[in-house]
């Protein structure tokens, strides 16, 4: 019997296997539907030997210390600050939008002092910033926003951005100085050796059991345990009953080149040329020396493996009744991107699947002595017939 089932290997359910088996001292079973740990943060050596994200490139960075020191107990760390340009009117251009982007996009002479006027002069300023096209417009104009954001957002989401919540392009800032970091968070880095080998490491203990290949619709029914970490998506997991929650997919297209740079930044962005939205070099993030490159092309669709909640109220609506139905089922607990229709990154699903396990072991009804749960006095019928969870 184990004491919990963790569908899906990515961050979510592994950082929770790991707390739930090493820190808690409890038995957990992991599966997960490919045939790998990492979920979409896996990383493999290509047939050239080049370490590429199998699922788009993966930047780590937080503010949070508590996450960063967490995940550095699985591995050492490679400082990495990302840098992105966008191909816009012929030129490769800073985005995030800053002194520089202005000044090269216009021919202008702009100091940082200017830049504030510049864009009050050139913004529309919005009664309220509800939509995606708010922020960037109410921001910085028409014409800034057109070229870098509409165009992008359109293909990412098969949206425009007045159809999508704020938050989507918000993600994005604007900047009077010249910093053309993408991120400018107190931790940024990439894990030493790869995100799969961090993920071994976190799931090396002998009380965890890793089934892959495996959907666990395959093995529910069959494998007794006592509860469920789900992380996959959350209507999948109620069959759909209120429709389908809408995930954006994508397709990749990885090149290996006989050269040993491709382009001269990690990530350029296409906002108006091509059907790809962004091209990224993987040598530039795992900082591997070789003769040849590979980059991965990323093309949207609305079919395919899920990797993006869509931000629209609409949607927002629909898993919030998915949401209800998920906070009044027993034994099983929704965590991470897909189980909780969150855009989050890698640290915030870190640092909701920490919170979840500090939640579930302060439980009243567990009993725990020196932060080992001792004793689970959850009902079982709670939990289904037998103890054993069924749906
Ligand atoms: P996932 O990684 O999706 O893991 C869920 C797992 O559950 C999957 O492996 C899936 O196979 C499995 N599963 C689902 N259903 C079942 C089932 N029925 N049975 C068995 N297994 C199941 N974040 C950053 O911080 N920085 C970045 O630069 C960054 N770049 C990104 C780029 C792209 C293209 C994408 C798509 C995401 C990016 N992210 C980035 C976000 C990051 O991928 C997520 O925050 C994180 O991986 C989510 O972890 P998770 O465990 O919630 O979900
Ligand atoms: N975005 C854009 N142009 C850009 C970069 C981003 O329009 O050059 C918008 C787009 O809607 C995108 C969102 O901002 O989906 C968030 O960008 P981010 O780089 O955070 O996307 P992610 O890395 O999560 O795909």
């Amino acid at each position: 019997m184990f004491d919990f089932l963790v569908v899906g290997a990515g961050f979510a359910g592994s950082v929770l296997a790991e707390r739930l088996a090493r820190d808690a001292g409890l038995r957990v079973l992991i599966v997960d539907r490919r045939p790998h740990i990492g979920g979409n943060a896996y990383d493999t050596y290509d047939d050239a030997g080049i370490l590429i994200h199998q699922y788009g490139p993966h930047i780590f960075h937080t503010n949070a210390e508590k996450v960063f020191k967490y995940l550095s107990q699985f591995t050492a760390w490679r400082p990495y600050e990302h840098r992105v340009r966008a191909q816009v009117d012929g030129q490769l251009l800073p985005i995030p939008i800053n002194l520089d982007t202005v000044n090269m996009l216009y021919g202008t002479n702009f100091t940082s002092f200017d830049l504030p006027d510049f864009f009050a002069s050139v913004a529309e300023p919005r009664s309220e910033t509800r939509t995606s096209e708010d922020v960037v417009v109410g921001a910085v104009g028409r014409d800034l926003y057109e070229k870098f954001f509409r165009g992008y957002t359109r293909k990412q989401w098969g949206l425009d951005p007045s159809e999508l919540d704020a938050a989507v392009t918000a993600r994005v800032p604007t900047r009077t100085n010249r910093d053309d970091r993408y991120f400018t968070d107190t931790y940024q880095a990439m894990p030493l050796h790869g995100y799969t080998r961090l993920f071994e490491r976190m799931l090396a203990h002998p009380n965890i059991k890793i089934m892959l290949n495996t959907d666990y619709r395959e093995i529910v029914d069959t494998i007794p345990f006592r509860e469920m970490i789900y992380t996959g998506p959350v209507d999948e997991f109620f069959d759909c009953r209120f429709g389908k929650l809408p995930y954006r997919s994508l397709h990749f297209v990885v090149e290996t080149h006989d050269t040993p740079q491709f382009q001269p930044y990690p990530v350029i962005n296409f906002p108006n040329d091509h059907a790809y939205t962004r091209v990224t070099e993987f040598k530039y993030l795992s900082g591997q020396s070789h003769s040849r490159t590979s980059i991965v092309y990323e093309y949207p669709q609305a079919e395919g493996d899920p990797y993006y909640p869509i931000p629209t109220p609409e949607n927002g609506a629909l898993y919030a009744q998915y949401k209800e139905l998920a906070d009044a089922t027993p034994g099983v607990h929704f965590v991470g991107r897909l189980a909780t229709y969150k855009y989050y990154n890698m640290d915030q699903v870190v640092a909701q699947a920490l919170a979840t396990y500090e939640r579930l072991t302060r439980r009243p009804e567990v009993e725990v002595v020196d932060a080992q749960i001792v004793r689970e006095t959850v009902p079982a019928s709670a939990l289904g017939g037998n103890g054993q969870h069924s749906q």
